[in-house]
């Protein structure tokens, strides 16, 4: 048996998704895509931290 010398995390950037949270303090929006979502990220406005593992999924509304 052989293992294919394959790259899973390469496959990853084709479908990248984005997302949008609203600013907890400010309320102003942040996008941010699928492959930042462990990152850090702050406000643009207002420089408050988004911690978007808690923030809900709205895009499209
Ligand atoms: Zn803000």
């Amino acid at each position: 048996m052989t293992t294919p010398a394959h790259c899973p995390g390469f496959e990853q950037f084709k479908n990248l998704q984005s997302f949008t949270c609203n600013c907890p303090k400010c309320n102003a929006p942040k996008e941010i895509f699928s492959d930042e979502f462990e990152k850090t990220h702050k406000c643009d406005k207002c420089g408050e931290e988004i911690d978007f593992t808690s923030c809900t999924y709205d895009a499209g509304l």
